[in-house]
């Protein structure tokens, strides 16, 4: 891209956004915060018109797009600060609406006064915003019972790097997700919610990675009515200073207590599992965000793949052949399973 182009665009924007465009640092990269939906159009409108891309910033817990970080070619950065407005669900509404600022965990949070929780949300919820999650798709906290994130948006409002508006359905999502980028920025969402008024918590250690492996199969195949399912292995359940054991652990609403008991007892006892009492299961459950939190000013690399539930044993193998690899996974109703690693030294 010519450099006068460029400058054309940031004079541009200047004009329209004034103040509002900034730079990261001095010759550092430009940035822009949209107001609103019709600001975002605009702001499109304007790079498309000297071809400069931008490039929509989140929390950056995806690795890849941190505001320090570089961006694939001279760019505008977007950051979505002044677009985390949230709009609760009213009556029997099962949906809330989302800017792509808003945090996972302070939208979660604002549904709990209504007694409702979001259906599905990422561990890294205290920091990950809903526009840099759905750009990512993905699943995680809820996925056992709600699937993949694209299942649970009824529709996500994007602008085209163009400048167009559009509602696209949530199986759509996956557009946004090519490696090479659609150039469409999400500006809001619907998401679906559940209720959430009162969850149990449960978890249980094991001495191997195979018989953690075989009770995730099994759970996956007798599928109790459990909301959240997932592991950890004994490096990361040492980080959070659990015991250092394979963990399992999920959390389902309690009125499913009669329906949970009888498939999780018998999936964990055949496979010579121990199951924790209630406080060790809230422990566990209350370090689901490990390593992230609201205020840490840096999330570790993490390397995020999707693997079917039969490749999960070998994925703790390879972990446990290099000894220092934290590994922790998400179990989906799809019959997969995210896992997220780590090198122990980071966290
Ligand atoms: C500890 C940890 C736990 C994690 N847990 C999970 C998990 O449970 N499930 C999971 O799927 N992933 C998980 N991840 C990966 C990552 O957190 C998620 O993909 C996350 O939701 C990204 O959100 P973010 O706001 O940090 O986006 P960023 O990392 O800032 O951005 C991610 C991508 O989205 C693009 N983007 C950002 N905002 C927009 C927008 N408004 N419009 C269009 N594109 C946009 C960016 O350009 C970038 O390409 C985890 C990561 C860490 C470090």
């Amino acid at each position: 891209m010519a450099e006068t182009r460029y400058q054309e665009a940031i004079e541009a924007l200047a004009a329209a956004f004034g103040d509002r465009l900034g730079l990261t640092r001095p010759g550092g990269e430009a940035f822009l915060s949209p107001a609103g939906v019709e600001e975002a159009r605009l702001m499109a409108e304007i790079s498309n018109r000297y071809s400069v891309p931008l490039v929509p910033l989140g929390a950056g817990t995806g690795n890849g797009s941190t505001p320090e970080g570089p961006t694939p070619e001279r760019g505008v950065l977007v950051r979505f600060d002044l677009m985390q407005d949230v709009r609760l669900p009213e009556n029997d509404e099962t949906w809330v609406e989302a800017g792509p600022g808003a945090s996972w965990l302070n939208l979660d949070d604002e549904l709990r006064a209504r007694a409702r929780g979001l259906a599905v949300y990422p561990t890294s919820a205290p920091r990950a915003t809903v526009g840099g999650w759905l750009a990512t798709d993905g699943l995680g906290v809820g996925s056992f019972e709600f699937g993949r994130l694209r299942e649970n948006v009824l529709s996500a409002t994007v602008v085209s790097a163009r400048g167009d508006l559009r509602e696209i359905p949530g199986e759509d999502l996956a557009s946004l997700s090519r490696p090479e980028g659609s150039g469409s920025i999400v500006v809001g969402a619907r998401l679906r919610t559940r209720r959430a008024d009162a969850d149990a918590p449960l978890a249980a250690a094991f001495g191997s990675a195979a018989n953690l492996a075989a009770t995730v199969e099994s759970l996956s195949d007798s599928r109790p009515p459990l909301w959240h399912l997932a592991f950890l292995n004994p490096v990361l359940a040492r980080a959070r200073h659990l015991e250092g054991e394979y963990l399992l652990f999920g959390a389902y609403p309690r009125e499913r207590e009669e329906g949970v008991a009888g498939p999780l007892g018998e999936a964990v006892g055949k496979n010579r599992g121990r199951l924790l009492c209630a406080a060790d299961a809230y422990r566990v459950w209350g370090e689901r965000f490990f390593p992230v939190t609201p205020s840490a000013a840096s999330v570790p690399e993490v390397v995020r793949e999707v693997v079917p539930l039969t490749e999960v044993r070998d994925a703790l193998a390879r972990a446990e052949g290099r000894g220092t690899v934290a590994t922790q996974g998400s179990v989906s109703r799809s019959g997969e399973a995210l896992l997220l690693t780590f090198e122990e030294e980071r966290l």
